[in-house]
């Protein structure tokens, strides 16, 4: 059975590079985007559990001069229609340009939204009015990881992108996942069963 809640629904906050699509280093063009195996049946049956889902994803390279913020949403656009055409429903996609280090002034700042730092996930919270307690963050790198830590959410790490190189580096036990897969269907499924055992 599930929990009444006074807030709203729970979401699944999910890593873009990596996660849901290839990983190829500062991916800038809409031609570069290709969906990862088990990525459509993944967040289908997500949605079907009745998940928001919420895209959380840092896109340094406006920071570091390698594309403007135009071409962030050229791909985001691209990618939503390819999720659309497939029946998905993306409730919310939240970026972060900003850099520390970066070359473009305007974005060279330490931000609250750079993950691990919780303030796309916050802002998705007050914008979709999401239940955060029963959400599910899905990542493939340790910012992912941490990120769902801090927010006190169940996390899955997968081993597509650097989610392997990301598991052999976790060596500190509270900084573990609660959850490791290959693919956003296995996530999915683990996801959904977890959900009906609550
Ligand atoms: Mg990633
Ligand atoms: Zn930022």
């Amino acid at each position: 059975m599930t929990k009444p809640s006074a807030t709203g629904r729970p979401a699944v906050f999910l890593d873009r590079d990596g996660t849901l699509i290839r990983e190829v280093g500062y991916l800038s063009r809409p031609e570069q985007v290709e969906l990862l195996p088990g990525a459509i049946e993944g967040l289908q049956q997500l949605q079907q559990c009745g998940y928001a889902l919420v895209i959380v994803s840092n896109q340094s390279g406006v920071a570091r001069g390698y594309f403007p913020e135009s071409a962030v949403h050229a791909v985001h656009h691209h990618l939503l229609d390819l999720l659309e055409s497939r029946g998905i429903h993306i409730t919310g996609m939240y970026y972060c340009p900003h850099h520390p280090e970066g070359s473009v002034k305007k974005y060279r700042k330490p931000c609250r939204c750079r993950k691990p730092e919780p303030g796309m996930v916050e802002q998705a919270v007050r914008d979709l009015a999401l239940d955060l307690s029963r959400s599910v963050i899905i990542g493939d790198k340790a910012s992912d990881i941490e990120l769902g830590k801090r927010l006190n959410i169940k996390t899955v790490l997968v081993l597509t992108g650097y989610g392997k190189e990301t598991l052999r580096k976790m060596t500190r036990e509270h900084a573990k996942p609660d959850y490791v897969c290959h693919t956003l269907a296995e996530a999915a499924q683990w996801i959904c069963s977890e959900t009906d055992r609550d």
